[in-house]
Order: C-alpha cells, then structure tokens, then sequence
C-alpha cells in the first residue's frame, strides 16, 4: 500500500481549492521555470509515444516524470502489444486483418472486457492500430519474429511481443521485454530533441481561470521544491492511472482496501495524480464500470508467494537494481494442490484450485470476520500453509532472496508456532493458533476421505504434516486500472458538462472508456494525443 500518496477526501477536496485558487494567476504573472509547446507528465507506455508523435509534428515536448528513470508498469512488461488492423507484420505472416475487424472484436458485447467501452473511443483507437504499430517500428520497437497468437477474445492473430532491450539489469530493471518498447522509444524521443524532467513529480495544473480558461502549463515538484512548466500547446496527463490510490480505487470497489498490493511497485506508482488534478478542474470519469469488471485484470491470483508482490507475470529478479525494495523472488506455485489457503482467522474459505473471479470474490468478500478487531470492508490477508514435503514436490528452497521474512513469509516446527508468528501490518489480529490447527487437521481429514466437502476442492492429494511448516503472503494483487477521464477521439479531456477542457489531453490507464489491458491501448491513445496536442491552434 501506498500510505504517504494515498488520498483522503477531505485532502483530495482541498487540495481541488488549492489548485482553484493557484488557477487564477493569468500566464503573465506567473514565472515558468521551464517552457515547451507540449508537457507530457509521464514516461511510460502512454507518454512516450505521445512525445514523440508530438515532436513528429513540429512540437517542442518536455516530458517529466516523478520516477528516477522512465518507463513506468510498462518496463516491467511484458511486451506483449496485441494490435492489427492489417499492419506490416501481420502481413508478413500472411494474416489478413481490417480496422473493421478490430473495432468489431473489440465491442463484442459477449465479453464482458468489452461490453462497457465507449464505442467512439474504440473505434479511433480501432482506425489507429496499424498507424501506431508501423510508428513502434519506425521508432526502434523490435519484435520477436514469431507468429502472432490469438488474444482478447479476437478472431484475427494479432498478438507480437517485444524483445527485451538488453542483458544489463540497470537497462531494463527486472530483465522484461516491456523493457524493449521503452529504452527504444526513449532514445528515439531523445535524439529527436525531446527533453526529460525525471524525478519531477505533478502537483497541479495552471489554468487561465478556474471555471473555463486553457490549461497554460504544469506545477511540479522537484526535490521539494517548485518548478512551474509552461505548456504553450496542451498538457497530456499520462501518469498511469489509480491503482496505488487506496481511496481512489475504492470509489469504484470499495473491497480493495489496503491490503490490496499493486504489481508495477516499488518500481513506479500509480497514484491516480492526473485524476485527481484534472478532476479539479472539473473534467469528468468515464465508464467507470469497466473498473470493477469481473472480466478484467484489475484483481488477480497471486502466482509467487511469500513475497509482498507476486503478479503471475512478474518476478522480481535478484539482479534487479531494486530488488532490496522489491524484497523477495516469491515462490512460484506450479500446482495449488501443494497449499491450501486460509483467511485471517486462520480458516480455509474456498477451493484453492479455483482461478475463476469467484475465487476473487471469496478473497475479498467478508473473510474471516475479525469483529471488533476488524474493519467491515476488505478480506483481510490470504496466508498458503504448506509442509516441507509440499516444499520438495514443488522444488522450493523457503530461504531468502526467494520469501521475505519481513512479514509475508513465516516457518514453525509446529502449526501452534507457526500462527503465533504471523506478524503483518495488515494481519490485524493474530490468528488464533486453535483455529489453524483444526484447519489443517480438518483439511488432512479431507485428504483420507479423498474428498472436500467444505468446498468442493477435486480429491485433496497431501497432507500437511512434516515439519517445519510454513505461512506465504499469497493475497489477490491489483494490475490494471480501467477507468479513468473522460477523453474524446482526440484525447482531448472533457469535463462534467460535456465539454472539451482546452489545452488538456490524457492517455494511457489515465483515460477512461475503453477498459481494454494494457500496451496497445496506451501506445494507440499516446500516439494520437502527441500529435493532437501538437496540431492545437493557440
Ligand atoms: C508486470 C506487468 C506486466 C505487464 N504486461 C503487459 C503486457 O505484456 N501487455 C500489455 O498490454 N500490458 C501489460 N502491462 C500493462 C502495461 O504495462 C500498462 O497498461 C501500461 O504501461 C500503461 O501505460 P501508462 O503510460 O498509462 O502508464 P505507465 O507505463 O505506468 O507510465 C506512467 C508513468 O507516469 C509516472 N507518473 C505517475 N504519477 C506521476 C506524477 N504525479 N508526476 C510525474 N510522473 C508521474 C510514473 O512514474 C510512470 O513512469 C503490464 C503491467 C505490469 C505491471
């Protein structure tokens, strides 16, 4: 969790006054500390594109971003960019695809990913996706050559990876292959002039006036200390989205309290910034119910254990150059058979075997009720307890750097051990050793009788009974944010009554409309509001 940007409503609404006041001062008496046709507030899958289709179009572009490198979730990706439309590379391996196609498997209304999005929005970012896929070439992006796969429900192989950029982990930070469409983009924008403001950091937009003026530039905040951009053309909000926002995201699931990990951390944030400012000024969210979407990714099952973020597609590498953050590998389950998982009060809850949304709706739903102890919302912490036999079908050495024994791994000669040394910030009650013994017992009973009749887990194979026995962190995580502002086909940024808020543009998991996971959403919406914000006439 994400305590320091995590927002309370009384703060976020008088932050909003702050800005509304700040707002006021005309672009003459205001002193900016840098200037640039187009200001893009963050470099990641959304921005960079979007710096440099800017620059592309006689822009000058100054792109800050408040992490010490660039790249945000997106260099820790996994490269896997599903466009088509049609494009080079589709071609090549003989696959025929149309902007019609695209936009039709996209708005499918069977798949639930789908059926929220705002179909104008889909269709400019259908219309884009071979205009932006050729640009990634233009622009250094390599791909592996292999044929493209099926994805997103699609009817049409449209899915390319990229290659990762290179072997040195102080490049590409965990060795992803997301890593090989930000390093090549960046210096791509850097050697067409594009400047970087890095450990900058967001704070507020200036406008002419509150209700109604352009958006004229950006405060920031570097080291502490204030630094107003000027943005003569537009300002793109591409900061990635809400994710790490506790209260935020709660106004769309009021489950995700802050036990709820956020994968793409510690390596960068996503703190619903550009939301919030914008928001400020009034603009609006839009389809905001493709964020508590059963269909997305914005909740998943957690595949490493034992470490505070184990997102199935991504585990942290001890070469990383912030693993001493990221704190552990985690232990990569290869069958749940090997677990079973209990809730905060120590008590199994559903079928570990279960990857459907229900499982994730059993996490988070009232979980092992910790009365007054507890809180009325969130589940609570998931713990997997296993034996060493487990630890040895499952090839897991439970040492330091593959769990961190910092709260979100633990061992005990016996299970009574074992519960009481449960320490966690969000384990809020101890959990009782009684009631994990009679658990496991419970469950080992289960394994004789070959079956489950608390819920229904297919023939439970192993019990769990050779010391020394172990609890791994094995809590939901949250990926993507789906929702966000209201853009329209220009990306331009629309306010509560409907109206384009002049001088502002978003991309990336910042906008809203179109719930779609992930690169091509960012790179297709990035790409347009570069070239957008640097075609406005002021
Ligand atoms: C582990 C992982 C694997 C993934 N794999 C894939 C995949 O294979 N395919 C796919 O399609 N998608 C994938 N995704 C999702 C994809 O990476 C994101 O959807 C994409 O990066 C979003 O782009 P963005 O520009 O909106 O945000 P980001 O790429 O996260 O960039 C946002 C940037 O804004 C900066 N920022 C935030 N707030 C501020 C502020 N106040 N001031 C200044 N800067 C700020 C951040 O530091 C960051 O650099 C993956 C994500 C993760 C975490």
């Amino acid at each position: 969790m994400n305590r320091r940007n995590s927002v309370n409503r009384r703060d976020f609404f008088k932050g909003a006054a702050a800005l509304g006041a700040a707002a006021t001062a005309s672009a003459a008496q205001r002193r900016f500390d840098h200037s640039a046709d187009v200001v893009i507030v963050g470099a990641g899958a959304a921005g960079l594109p979007a710096a440099i289709s800017a620059r592309d179009h006689g822009a000058s572009v100054l792109v800050i971003d408040e992490n010490h490198d660039i790249g945000g979730h997106a260099m820790l990706s996994g490269g896997r960019i599903p466009l088509g439309g049609g494009h080079s590379l589709q071609k090549k391996y003989g696959i025929a695809d149309s902007a019609d196609q695209v936009y039709l498997d996209h708005t499918n209304h069977r798949n639930p990913e789908f059926r929220y999005a705002d179909r104008d929005l889909v269709r400019a970012w259908a219309n884009e996706n071979v205009a932006t896929f050729e640009f990634l070439l233009e622009n250094g992006v390599v791909f592996e050559d292999a044929a493209p796969t099926v994805v997103n429900g699609g009817s049409v192989p449209r899915l390319f990876v990229t290659k990762r950029f290179s072997d040195d982990y102080k490049e590409t930070i965990n060795g992803r292959p997301g890593s090989g469409l930000v390093r090549h983009l960046e210096a791509k924008a850097r050697a067409k002039g594009v400047t970087f403001l890095l450990r900058h950091k967001l704070t507020g937009l200036l406008r002419e006036n509150p209700k109604s003026g352009r958006v004229l530039g950006i405060a920031a905040q570097l080291e502490g200390k204030d630094v107003n951009i000027q943005a003569k053309k537009g300002v793109i909000l591409a900061t990635g989205g809400h994710t790490s926002n506790v209260e935020f995201r709660r106004m769309f699931d009021p489950r995700l309290t802050e036990e709820y990990q956020v994968t793409g951390e510690p390596w960068s944030k996503q703190n619903a910034d550009g939301e919030i400012l914008a928001m400020a000024i009034g603009a609006s969210l839009w389809a905001t119910a493709n964020q508590p979407n059963e269909g997305g990714r914005a909740v998943t099952k957690t595949l490493h254990i034992g470490c505070r973020w184990g997102y199935q597609n991504l585990k942290w590498e001890p070469e990383s150059p912030i693993f001493a953050q990221a704190g552990a590998s985690g232990l990569t389950v290869r069958s749940f058979e090997d677990v079973i998982l209990v809730n905060q009060v120590g008590r199994r809850f559903w079928n570990e075997l279960d990857d459907s949304y229900r499982f994730l709706a059993a996490c988070l739903g009232t979980n092992g009720n910790l009365g007054n102890h507890g809180k009325a919302n969130g589940g609570g912490p998931i713990w997997a307890i296993f034996d060493s036999e487990a630890a040895k079908r499952e090839g897991w050495d439970p040492r330091p750097p593959n769990v961190d024994p910092n709260g979100w791994f633990f061992g005990g000669e016996t299970i009574g051990e074992l519960a009481a040394k449960i320490k966690n910030p969000y384990q809020l009650a101890p959990i009782p050793a009684h009631g994990l013994e009679e658990t496991v017992a419970r469950y080992n009973a289960f394994v004789d009788a070959g079956k489950d009749t608390d819920f229904g887990r297919p023939s439970p194979k192993f019990k769990i009974q050779a010391a020394p026995f172990y609890a791994a962190w094995s809590t939901p995580i949250l990926h993507d944010t789906l929702t966000g502002l209201k853009i329209n086909g220009k990306c331009q940024v629309i306010d509560v009554h409907g109206r384009v808020i002049p001088g502002l543009f978003c991309a990336g998991e910042t906008a809203g409309g179109f719930g779609l996971h992930g690169l091509p959403r960012a790179t297709v919406f990035g790409r347009i509001a570069g070239r957008e914000a640097a075609s406005e006439k002021v």
